[in-house]
């Protein structure tokens, strides 16, 4: 699971956590952040990486939170599923595309999860959805539908909760 900073990842983690009975078992340090591994009750294991929205606070703690990602993923080796999450208020980011072109070009495959949906009316809902798609018909090796979810009313959660099933255990 990856996000900027804010996104909502530890929230829908949290959610997550309910239905998959996550128990955090590694810290691993960065600079500023941290990428925890959770263990899943039955032998698998999800992984949180750091924030990558830290282009603002400058180039080197960005360049630091890559490289550690970079390091972690390649040393992880085999990574079923990168969820990579996204906030539904906010136009696509420069910042989102660069990390998608960066999970696909390590060959993962990749899910766009659009987070607080319950920010947003039906129509915007349908908007932000249809721009993401528009992007993801161009990256193969993508989910061509992004999912929507609230971590505050529970949306999405089951659709979200079963694609993480579907990559764990096929
Ligand atoms: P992280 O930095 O990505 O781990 O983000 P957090 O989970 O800490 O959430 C950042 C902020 O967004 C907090 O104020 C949360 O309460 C809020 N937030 C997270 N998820 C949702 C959601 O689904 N709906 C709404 N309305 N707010 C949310």
């Amino acid at each position: 699971m990856a996000g900027r900073s804010n996104v909502g990842k530890s929230s829908l983690l949290n959610r997550l956590a309910r239905s998959h009975h996550l128990a955090r078992t590694g810290r691993m340090p960065g600079k500023t952040t941290l990428a925890n591994l959770y263990e899943i009750g039955t032998g698998g294991y999800f992984l949180d990486l750091p924030g990558y929205g830290y282009m603002q606070r400058g180039r080197d703690e960005a360049t630091d939170s890559r490289a550690i990602a970079g390091r972690l993923l390649r040393r992880l080796g085999n990574i079923s599923r990168m969820l990579l999450l996204v906030d539904s208020r906010r136009d696509i980011l420069e910042s989102d595309l660069q990390a998608l072109s960066w999970f696909l070009s390590m060959g993962l495959p990749v899910s766009v999860v659009i987070t607080k949906s319950d920010k947003l009316n039906r129509q915007e809902q349908s908007r932000i959805k249809m721009d993401w798609m528009a992007v993801l018909s161009r990256n193969p090796g993508v989910d061509l539908t992004p999912i929507l979810v609230s971590s505050k009313n529970g949306d999405g959660m089951d659709l979200l909760s079963a694609k993480v099933s579907e990559s764990l255990y096929g």
